[in-house]
């Protein structure tokens, strides 16, 4: 009878198993900084602490008519407030789609998985858009997503609709105007510089996010894009770090992203 028992266990057991998809485990062969993205409290604490952050510098900031979150446009008092946003990684989490990427990162693969599944927030941004906005401050979403054409599409910029969607699906009304992706115009390249330049010729930027050095700094990519003509090296990125020191925390505020971004090809 007690063998009859264990065995009516082990089948049980298996038979449970097969019916219910495992979530993957963190652990020896799992991608560590995937895994962080996906289960580690310590990145929603984080997203938390900074959209926070955040909330409590935006009367200062907006109050010090002086101020400017894009360096060389200090002082520019006749222009309207704005903030600027990156997207990935900044109000939506991929974190989704990098667990089930199969093979090479394309942008036609991530492009089909963000029509397919809603979008994940990142936790805090939805209010501190809220509360920016009513306090009368433009907001702005600058991504280096690409506007290229898809086979079947006659859209010259389907990305752009499916951006909007996605930063919709995590609480934040938004319309094409203030959606600014790259190759957008034929000047907006990969660098986002020129965009952050487009923005600030019309309003003061009081504060930039974004989850990738360049959301911030100029010429950081390993690979330089106009008006870059040198590419960054990884002490070039570093001694940034001094140039905008009191940015840091203060107008700038960078999110954690352990699996992509412009270092990993600087050397
Ligand atoms: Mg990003």
């Amino acid at each position: 009878m007690r063998l009859t028992a264990l065995l009516f266990v082990v089948a049980f057991v298996l038979f449970s198993s097969a019916c219910t998809r495992a979530p993957a485990e963190n652990g020896p062969g799992m991608d560590s900084a995937v895994m962080w993205a996906k289960y580690a409290a310590e990145y929603q604490a984080i997203s938390a602490q900074v959209y926070a952050q955040a909330t409590r510098d935006l009367p200062r900031l907006l109050a010090d008519e002086s101020w400017s979150a894009v360096p060389g446009h200090e002082g520019e008092t006749d222009k309207p407030p704005a903030i600027i946003l990156d997207v990935d990684e900044t109000v939506i989490s991929n974190v989704d789609f990098e667990l089930h990427l199969e093979g090479p990162y394309t942008s036609l693969k991530h492009y089909e998985w963000t029509n397919s599944y809603d979008a994940i927030p990142l936790r805090g941004v939805a209010d501190f858009v809220a509360v920016a906005r009513s306090a009368g401050v433009e907001i702005f979403f600058v991504t280096n997503r690409m506007c290229e054409k898809i086979e079947g599409n006659d859209d010259v910029c389907p990305q752009e609709k499916s951006t909007i969607g996605d930063i919709q699906e995590v609480g934040i009304d938004v319309d094409i105007n203030h959606v600014l992706l790259a190759n957008e115009k034929p000047d907006w390249g990969k660098e986002k510089l020129v965009r952050r330049e487009h923005v600030a010729k019309t309003h003061r930027v009081i504060m930039l996010f974004g989850d990738d050095y360049g959301d911030f700094v100029a010429c950081t990519r390993a690979v330089p894009v106009a008006p870059c003509t040198a590419g960054a090296t990884r002490a070039s990125r570093a001694a940034a770090l001094d140039t905008y020191q009191d940015y840091w925390g203060n107008g700038w505020y960078i999110l954690p992203n352990s699996m992509h971004g412009s270092w990993t090809s600087v050397r």
